[in-house]
């Protein structure tokens, strides 16, 4: 069996170009524009280049984007009025701050900061309740991202299993409580967990967000099963020449794929759809300060 491809890439241009097309009827019929503010602290290589990204794509959908770059040392203090600052200003529909901060960063209160309506990142202690309890949250951007493709290949999630290979805050987490809430019966794996691979072939679903590279192997998984890629680890490539690198999963793509019925490669899978999310809740959050009605 070769597995069918998720391709996340090609999602994310329709999520992207549904969300143009709701700020363009935003502004024509309400003159309102959606706005993103997106904070780094200090010069993390990876997060520089997400947060270029981000910004690019928020101009590219018509919305606004509000960067703001604090240097490496900058004080709580100073983080915690630009939030303040940010919470208050009514063209500000999205806060987001880059993790990881710098050491000296209380990072839990740093996000706890910014208003849960504003908090598109969806990491606000509210909104982790509010998802937990079934409300009406900002729901994490790669869980929902990975939700959303899940939801497209097989329609209806109810009754099957799915395995969260996994337990953190931003992806672990969310992904078992979007999974359990569409009716899956959930299992989270950690590093703790006995005979995980046992644990995987039993799994209608794996989603793999560990962080370590090609660790899912196609013995893991069940024939057929549905495979989500959440892991972005660089590793040397000195195939593509001397100091190259490239992009691989947690999942060994070429064993994975020959069991599975359907897999994201990596790049190409949640990645671009963690961005394209990071918009539709953008959205989201506008409508809902405006009191209008949401997309969907
Ligand atoms: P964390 O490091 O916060 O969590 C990793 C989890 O994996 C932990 O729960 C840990 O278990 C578990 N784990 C570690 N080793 C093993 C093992 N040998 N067997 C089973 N479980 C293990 O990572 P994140 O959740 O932040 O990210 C996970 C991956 O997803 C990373 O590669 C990251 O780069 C990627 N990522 C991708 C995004 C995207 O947009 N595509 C967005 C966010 C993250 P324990 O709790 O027991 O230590």
């Amino acid at each position: 069996m070769t597995a069918q491809i998720i391709d996340g890439k090609a999602f994310a241009a329709t999520v992207r170009d549904k969300v143009a097309g709701h700020v363009a009827r935003l502004k024509e019929n309400h003159g309102i524009t959606p706005g993103l503010a997106v904070v780094l602290v200090g010069e993390d290589p990876a997060s520089q280049v997400y947060v270029r990204s981000k910004g690019k794509q928020t101009v590219e959908v018509g919305m606004n984007s509000f960067e703001h770059k604090l240097e490496i040392d900058t004080s709580e203090g100073d983080l915690l009025a630009l939030i303040e600052k940010l919470n208050a200003d009514p063209a500000v529909h999205g806060i987001l701050v880059q993790l990881p901060l710098p050491g000296h960063l209380d990072e839990d209160l740093v996000i706890n900061a910014i208003d849960p309506a504003k908090d598109v990142d969806g990491f606000h202690i509210s909104n982790v309740g509010l998802l937990g309890t079934g409300q009406k949250s900002m729901v994490p951007c790669t869980p929902l991202g990975c939700l959303m493709m899940l939801r497209d290949h097989h329609g209806s999630l109810s009754g099957l299993n799915a395995v969260v290979i996994g337990r953190s805050n931003i992806v672990g987490k969310p992904m078992a409580q979007l999974l359990l809430g569409d009716s899956c019966t959930v299992t989270i794996a950690h590093s703790r967990t006995k005979d995980i691979q046992e644990v995987c072939r039993r799994a209608d679903i794996v989603v793999a967000a560990v962080g370590r590279r090609e660790m899912v192997t196609g013995d893991w998984i069940k024939p057929g099963a549905t495979v989500i890629d959440v892991g972005i680890n660089r590793i040397d490539a000195p195939e593509k020449g001397e100091g190259k690198t490239r992009l691989v999963g947690d999942c060994d793509y070429g064993s994975c794929a020959e069991v599975a019925g359907a897999i994201t490669p990596v790049p190409g899978g949640v990645g671009p759809m963690t961005i394209a999310c990071l918009l539709a809740n953008t959205l989201t959050a506008c409508c809902r300060a405006n009191a209008l009605e949401e997309p969907e």
